[in-house]
């Protein structure tokens, strides 16, 4: 029984997948991961839910937080996953990359003007910048990561500099940001790479349009690498089928479905040497901090207080 937040066409193909190879059926539960994380918690020790598949590490955090995730040995996964993208103790598993990246408007923004995160705070881009709000878990996790790498303070003071540098305030998700840099509305935007890439393949013409007038860079390649973070699962405390449950995860860490889990929404493969979708070889090899994605969530409490601290709404 596999509660998921995931809602790509392609998943479907990977459920197949597993019970053609496993004889093991899947009922598919969706929903957004907040009430998902709600109803496991409302079904109690009675729960049906095996695993759990959300995005973003802050999630699987306030899942494991909340004691709903069991530790999980099981020498497939720990052999197929790097150490960075998994729990030190096995509660749950990065499937898939997403980066965090910075994209600029093509006709008024030079890429080596902006290479690191921390550049965002400086006052040549007063008046400049997009960013969705605070309250947002991928934000969050982006301040997360500057915390663990910049310490407090100096991210603090970062987040304010960010915030003077501001076109307009947070709004909207991380296509409307792309969309507001390509109507001039700010200059640089900051986006996960897959929000660009829906636009760059986009069936729409107006949407491809948008695409054209930006492009994007991944920062920090000289230092820590850009930040990224994972959708992942997790087995569930009280799992009814947990043997089972294993097997799914493990099957998930298979070339074939990692190629299929992250084509679905454009992300990168966690196991090495996974085909990526041809729109994604470009960033093949784009360096990214490996701190350790548990971290983004361990961090989560302190990064929303320096947020609130520094006015970012
Ligand atoms: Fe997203």
């Amino acid at each position: 029984n596999l509660y998921s937040s995931r809602h790509y066409d392609t998943d479907v193909a990977l459920y197949e997948g597993f019970t053609e190879k496993t004889g093991i059926a899947v009922n598919l539960i969706e929903g957004e991961a907040d009430q998902l994380i709600e109803r496991i918690q409302a079904e109690g020790r009675n729960s049906p839910a095996d695993v759990l598949i959300t995005v973003d590490a802050g999630r699987l955090w306030r899942a494991e937080e909340a004691g709903l995730l069991q530790p999980v040995s099981s020498e497939v996964l720990e052999e197929r996953i790097p150490a960075e993208v998994r729990h030190p103790e096995g509660k749950w598993f990065g499937l898939s990359q997403r980066l965090r990246g910075i994209v600029y408007a093509k006709d008024r923004v030079d890429p080596s003007e902006i290479t690191t995160y921390e550049d965002l705070a400086d006052p040549k881009w007063q008046g400049r910048i997009c960013i969705r709000s605070s309250t947002n878990v991928y934000n969050q996790s982006l301040v997360a990561s500057m915390i663990e790498a910049n310490g407090i303070e100096a991210t603090e003071e970062w987040a304010r500099g960010l915030v003077e540098n501001l076109a307009r305030p947070p709004q909207g998700g991380d296509t409307d940001q792309i969309k507001a840099v390509a109507a001039g509305e700010c200059d640089v935007a900051v986006v996960n790479h897959y929000y660009f890439v829906r636009l760059l393949e986009s069936e729409d013409e107006g949407e491809r349009a948008v695409a054209e007038k930006v492009d994007i860079v991944f920062p920090n390649q000289d230092g820590r690498g850009a930040h990224a973070n994972i959708s992942g699962a997790g087995v569930v405390v009280t799992a009814p089928n947990k043997e089972n449950a294993i097997a799914f995860l493990e099957y998930l860490t298979t070339p074939e479905a990692q190629a299929i889990f992250a084509q679905g929404n454009y992300e990168f493969p966690v196991v090495d040497g996974v085909k990526l979708v041809p729109v994604l070889e470009q960033w093949a090899d784009v360096k990214t901090d490996t701190i350790n994605a548990a971290k983004l969530g361990q961090n989560n409490p302190e990064a929303v207080k320096l947020m609130d601290r520094a006015g970012w709404r």
